[in-house]
Protein backbone atom coordinates (compact mmCIF):
# COMPACT_ATOMS: atom_id res chain seq x y z
CA UNK A 1 0.00 0.00 0.00
CA UNK A 2 1.79 3.47 -1.29
CA UNK A 3 1.10 6.25 1.14
CA UNK A 4 2.41 9.26 0.88
CA UNK A 5 2.94 11.43 3.80
CA UNK A 6 4.36 15.24 3.22
CA UNK A 7 5.89 16.86 5.88
CA UNK A 8 4.59 20.32 5.66
CA UNK A 9 6.15 23.06 8.28
CA UNK A 10 5.04 26.11 8.41
CA UNK A 11 5.90 28.97 10.85
CA UNK A 12 3.00 30.86 10.30
CA UNK A 13 0.86 32.20 7.28
CA UNK A 14 -0.56 35.57 8.59
CA UNK A 15 2.01 37.92 7.52
CA UNK A 16 2.82 40.65 10.31
CA UNK A 17 2.16 43.24 7.62
CA UNK A 18 0.21 42.30 4.74
CA UNK A 19 -0.76 44.05 1.57
CA UNK A 20 -3.35 44.12 0.17
CA UNK A 21 -4.35 40.89 -2.18
CA UNK A 22 -7.06 40.39 -4.46
CA UNK A 23 -9.31 37.92 -3.14
CA UNK A 24 -10.55 35.35 -5.31
CA UNK A 25 -14.37 33.71 -5.95
CA UNK A 26 -14.33 31.11 -2.95
CA UNK A 27 -18.23 29.98 -1.94
CA UNK A 28 -18.42 28.54 1.56
CA UNK A 29 -21.88 25.84 1.51
CA UNK A 30 -22.98 24.87 4.90
CA UNK A 31 -24.16 21.73 5.18
CA UNK A 32 -26.74 20.40 7.82
CA UNK A 33 -25.58 17.35 9.90
CA UNK A 34 -28.41 17.36 12.16
CA UNK A 35 -28.41 18.02 15.84
CA UNK A 36 -26.49 16.85 18.97
CA UNK A 37 -28.01 16.95 22.39
CA UNK A 38 -25.60 17.46 25.14
CA UNK A 39 -24.37 14.95 27.51
CA UNK A 40 -24.65 17.07 30.28
CA UNK A 41 -26.67 20.28 30.39
CA UNK A 42 -27.27 21.22 34.30
CA UNK A 43 -23.43 22.48 34.01
CA UNK A 44 -24.12 24.55 30.82
CA UNK A 45 -27.84 25.62 32.20
CA UNK A 46 -26.07 26.87 35.38
CA UNK A 47 -23.93 29.19 33.99
CA UNK A 48 -26.72 30.58 31.56
CA UNK A 49 -26.63 28.25 28.79
CA UNK A 50 -30.74 28.49 27.54
CA UNK A 51 -30.31 26.88 24.41
CA UNK A 52 -28.57 23.60 25.11
CA UNK A 53 -29.03 21.40 21.94
CA UNK A 54 -26.06 21.57 19.37
CA UNK A 55 -26.11 22.01 15.70
CA UNK A 56 -23.98 19.20 13.67
CA UNK A 57 -22.64 20.63 10.29
CA UNK A 58 -20.13 20.32 7.79
CA UNK A 59 -19.07 22.74 5.20
CA UNK A 60 -17.95 22.77 1.66
CA UNK A 61 -15.39 25.18 0.53
CA UNK A 62 -14.98 25.56 -3.08
CA UNK A 63 -12.02 27.21 -4.42
CA UNK A 64 -10.97 27.87 -8.01
CA UNK A 65 -7.75 25.39 -7.61
CA UNK A 66 -10.17 22.56 -5.87
CA UNK A 67 -12.91 21.79 -3.13
CA UNK A 68 -12.32 21.03 0.29
CA UNK A 69 -14.88 19.84 2.82
CA UNK A 70 -14.64 20.24 6.55
CA UNK A 71 -15.61 17.84 8.81
CA UNK A 72 -17.95 15.32 7.89
CA UNK A 73 -21.12 14.64 10.30
CA UNK A 74 -21.88 12.47 13.52
CA UNK A 75 -23.92 9.49 11.21
CA UNK A 76 -22.99 8.09 8.47
CA UNK A 77 -24.98 8.47 5.20
CA UNK A 78 -25.64 4.27 5.05
CA UNK A 79 -27.64 4.63 8.39
CA UNK A 80 -29.85 7.69 7.41
CA UNK A 81 -33.13 6.69 7.09
CA UNK A 82 -36.16 9.19 5.54
CA UNK A 83 -37.85 11.22 7.99
CA UNK A 84 -34.24 11.19 9.78
CA UNK A 85 -32.23 8.88 12.11
CA UNK A 86 -31.48 9.10 15.92
CA UNK A 87 -28.25 7.15 17.31
CA UNK A 88 -27.31 7.59 21.10
CA UNK A 89 -27.63 11.77 21.49
CA UNK A 90 -27.84 12.74 17.35
CA UNK A 91 -30.41 13.12 14.97
CA UNK A 92 -29.75 13.25 11.18
CA UNK A 93 -32.33 13.91 8.48
CA UNK A 94 -29.94 14.78 5.53
CA UNK A 95 -27.39 12.55 4.34
CA UNK A 96 -23.75 14.89 3.41
CA UNK A 97 -24.34 13.00 -0.24
CA UNK A 98 -27.25 14.19 -0.69
CA UNK A 99 -26.43 17.90 0.19
CA UNK A 100 -23.11 17.89 -2.12
CA UNK A 101 -25.34 15.98 -5.14
CA UNK A 102 -27.60 18.91 -5.06
CA UNK A 103 -25.01 21.73 -5.70
CA UNK A 104 -23.30 19.15 -8.67
CA UNK A 105 -20.63 17.44 -6.60
CA UNK A 106 -19.37 13.59 -5.83
CA UNK A 107 -17.58 12.47 -2.87
CA UNK A 108 -14.61 11.66 -5.62
CA UNK A 109 -14.68 15.20 -6.71
CA UNK A 110 -13.40 16.47 -3.08
CA UNK A 111 -10.11 17.45 -3.23
CA UNK A 112 -9.30 18.19 0.08
CA UNK A 113 -10.87 16.46 3.44
CA UNK A 114 -10.10 18.36 6.61
CA UNK A 115 -11.85 17.60 10.01
CA UNK A 116 -11.42 19.82 12.57
CA UNK A 117 -10.79 16.92 14.78
CA UNK A 118 -11.25 13.39 15.08
CA UNK A 119 -14.45 13.09 17.33
CA UNK A 120 -17.64 11.39 16.25
CA UNK A 121 -19.96 14.36 16.18
CA UNK A 122 -17.21 15.26 13.19
CA UNK A 123 -15.83 12.15 11.42
CA UNK A 124 -18.60 9.84 10.68
CA UNK A 125 -18.61 10.05 6.67
CA UNK A 126 -14.87 10.21 6.43
CA UNK A 127 -14.71 7.00 5.02
CA UNK A 128 -16.40 7.99 2.07
CA UNK A 129 -13.66 10.97 1.08
CA UNK A 130 -10.81 9.04 1.52
CA UNK A 131 -10.46 9.60 -2.35
CA UNK A 132 -9.55 13.63 -1.27
CA UNK A 133 -5.58 14.45 -0.12
CA UNK A 134 -6.24 14.35 3.51
CA UNK A 135 -5.09 17.59 5.37
CA UNK A 136 -4.09 16.50 9.34
CA UNK A 137 -2.01 17.81 11.99
CA UNK A 138 0.58 14.82 12.73
CA UNK A 139 -0.51 14.55 16.67
CA UNK A 140 -4.17 14.34 16.02
CA UNK A 141 -3.35 11.37 13.17
CA UNK A 142 -0.82 10.25 15.67
CA UNK A 143 -4.09 9.85 18.13
CA UNK A 144 -6.35 8.56 15.22
CA UNK A 145 -4.10 6.00 14.58
CA UNK A 146 -2.06 4.68 16.85
CA UNK A 147 1.06 2.10 16.58
CA UNK A 148 -1.10 -0.43 18.82
CA UNK A 149 -4.63 -0.28 17.62
CA UNK A 150 -6.96 -1.09 20.66
CA UNK A 151 -8.95 -4.52 20.29
CA UNK A 152 -12.09 -2.98 20.22
CA UNK A 153 -12.20 0.32 18.00
CA UNK A 154 -14.71 2.68 18.68
CA UNK A 155 -17.47 3.11 15.63
CA UNK A 156 -15.82 6.79 15.61
CA UNK A 157 -12.41 4.52 14.53
CA UNK A 158 -14.36 2.32 11.94
CA UNK A 159 -16.34 5.35 10.59
CA UNK A 160 -12.22 7.26 10.12
CA UNK A 161 -10.83 4.29 9.19
CA UNK A 162 -10.41 4.48 5.41
CA UNK A 163 -8.04 7.91 5.92
CA UNK A 164 -5.79 5.70 7.21
CA UNK A 165 -4.73 4.76 3.71
CA UNK A 166 -5.41 8.52 2.20
CA UNK A 167 -2.87 10.68 0.58
CA UNK A 168 -1.84 12.55 3.36
CA UNK A 169 -0.67 15.77 3.72
CA UNK A 170 0.93 15.77 7.65
CA UNK A 171 0.56 19.19 9.13
CA UNK A 172 2.35 20.53 11.76
CA UNK A 173 0.91 24.42 12.40
CA UNK A 174 -1.22 26.54 9.68
CA UNK A 175 -1.69 25.73 6.23
CA UNK A 176 -2.45 27.92 3.55
CA UNK A 177 -4.96 25.18 1.61
CA UNK A 178 -5.05 26.93 -1.78
CA UNK A 179 -1.56 29.09 -1.56
CA UNK A 180 -3.20 32.15 -1.58
CA UNK A 181 -4.39 33.05 2.03
CA UNK A 182 -7.94 33.05 1.28
CA UNK A 183 -8.68 29.64 2.81
CA UNK A 184 -6.24 28.37 6.07
CA UNK A 185 -6.24 25.80 8.33
CA UNK A 186 -5.50 27.48 11.94
CA UNK A 187 -3.72 25.09 14.42
CA UNK A 188 -6.08 25.28 17.52
CA UNK A 189 -4.86 22.14 19.58
CA UNK A 190 -6.41 21.14 23.03
CA UNK A 191 -9.28 20.11 22.27
CA UNK A 192 -7.82 16.82 20.88
CA UNK A 193 -3.83 16.75 20.36
CA UNK A 194 -4.17 18.57 16.75
CA UNK A 195 -7.46 20.32 16.76
CA UNK A 196 -7.54 22.42 14.04
CA UNK A 197 -10.07 25.68 12.87
CA UNK A 198 -10.70 27.06 9.33
CA UNK A 199 -10.37 30.64 8.27
CA UNK A 200 -11.82 31.39 5.23
CA UNK A 201 -11.68 35.04 3.56
CA UNK A 202 -14.61 35.53 1.54
CA UNK A 203 -15.18 38.51 -0.87
CA UNK A 204 -18.50 39.75 -0.14
CA UNK A 205 -18.95 38.23 3.58
CA UNK A 206 -15.81 39.05 4.67
CA UNK A 207 -13.41 36.86 6.53
CA UNK A 208 -15.06 33.72 8.84
CA UNK A 209 -13.35 31.38 11.28
CA UNK A 210 -14.94 27.76 11.59
CA UNK A 211 -14.24 27.31 15.48
CA UNK A 212 -14.24 23.44 15.30
CA UNK A 213 -14.59 22.61 19.04
CA UNK A 214 -12.24 25.53 20.28
CA UNK A 215 -15.70 26.85 21.66
CA UNK A 216 -19.16 24.90 22.31
CA UNK A 217 -21.41 28.18 23.11
CA UNK A 218 -20.93 31.66 22.69
CA UNK A 219 -21.04 31.83 26.74
CA UNK A 220 -17.58 30.34 26.72
CA UNK A 221 -16.01 33.49 24.82
CA UNK A 222 -17.39 35.78 27.22
CA UNK A 223 -16.75 33.46 30.22
CA UNK A 224 -13.60 33.17 30.52
CA UNK A 225 -13.98 30.61 33.68
CA UNK A 226 -15.91 28.86 31.96
CA UNK A 227 -14.67 25.67 30.30
CA UNK A 228 -16.74 22.49 30.41
CA UNK A 229 -14.75 20.80 27.78
CA UNK A 230 -11.39 21.40 29.03
CA UNK A 231 -11.24 18.21 30.78
CA UNK A 232 -11.56 16.27 27.21
CA UNK A 233 -8.30 17.19 26.26
CA UNK A 234 -5.47 18.97 27.34
CA UNK A 235 -6.76 22.77 29.06
CA UNK A 236 -3.74 24.82 28.97
CA UNK A 237 -3.19 24.00 25.14
CA UNK A 238 -6.86 24.97 24.79
CA UNK A 239 -6.58 28.35 26.40
CA UNK A 240 -3.74 29.09 24.44
CA UNK A 241 -5.59 28.21 21.37
CA UNK A 242 -8.00 30.69 22.28
CA UNK A 243 -6.27 33.59 22.58
CA UNK A 244 -4.98 32.76 19.58
CA UNK A 245 -8.00 32.68 17.87
CA UNK A 246 -9.31 35.61 19.66
CA UNK A 247 -6.40 37.61 18.42
CA UNK A 248 -6.67 36.57 14.93
CA UNK A 249 -10.27 37.38 14.82
CA UNK A 250 -9.16 40.84 15.56
CA UNK A 251 -6.53 41.36 13.35
CA UNK A 252 -8.40 40.55 10.47
CA UNK A 253 -11.76 41.65 11.42
CA UNK A 254 -12.84 38.28 10.97
CA UNK A 255 -16.32 36.58 12.69
CA UNK A 256 -16.60 33.69 14.36
CA UNK A 257 -18.47 30.74 13.56
CA UNK A 258 -19.14 28.54 16.22
CA UNK A 259 -19.86 25.08 14.80
CA UNK A 260 -22.01 23.76 17.31
CA UNK A 261 -23.86 27.32 18.37
CA UNK A 262 -27.49 25.86 17.13
CA UNK A 263 -28.70 29.57 17.45
CA UNK A 264 -26.43 30.93 15.03
CA UNK A 265 -26.78 27.67 12.58
CA UNK A 266 -30.68 28.37 12.97
CA UNK A 267 -30.15 32.28 11.19
CA UNK A 268 -27.18 31.07 8.94
CA UNK A 269 -27.54 30.34 4.59
CA UNK A 270 -27.35 26.54 4.33
CA UNK A 271 -26.71 24.44 0.93
CA UNK A 272 -27.52 25.08 -1.57
CA UNK A 273 -27.65 28.83 -0.72
CA UNK A 274 -23.93 30.01 -0.38
CA UNK A 275 -21.91 32.83 1.31
CA UNK A 276 -18.65 34.00 -1.17
ZN1 LIG B 1 -18.16 18.47 18.45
Amino acid sequence: MLMSLLLYLFAGFFPATSTPQAVPSVKLYIFDCGMLKSGNPDVLLARGVTTTDMSVTAYLIVHPRGTLLWDTGVIPDELIQPGGTTEARATVRKTVRSQLAEIGYKPSDITYLALSHNHYDHSANSNNFAGATWLVQKPERAAMFPDTPPPNPSNAAARFSALKNSKTVLLDGDHDVFGDGSVVIVATPGHTPGHQSLYVNLQKTGPIVLSGDLYHYPAERTLKDFTPFAALGNPEKETASKAKIEALLKEKKATLWIQHDILLYAQLKKSPAYYD
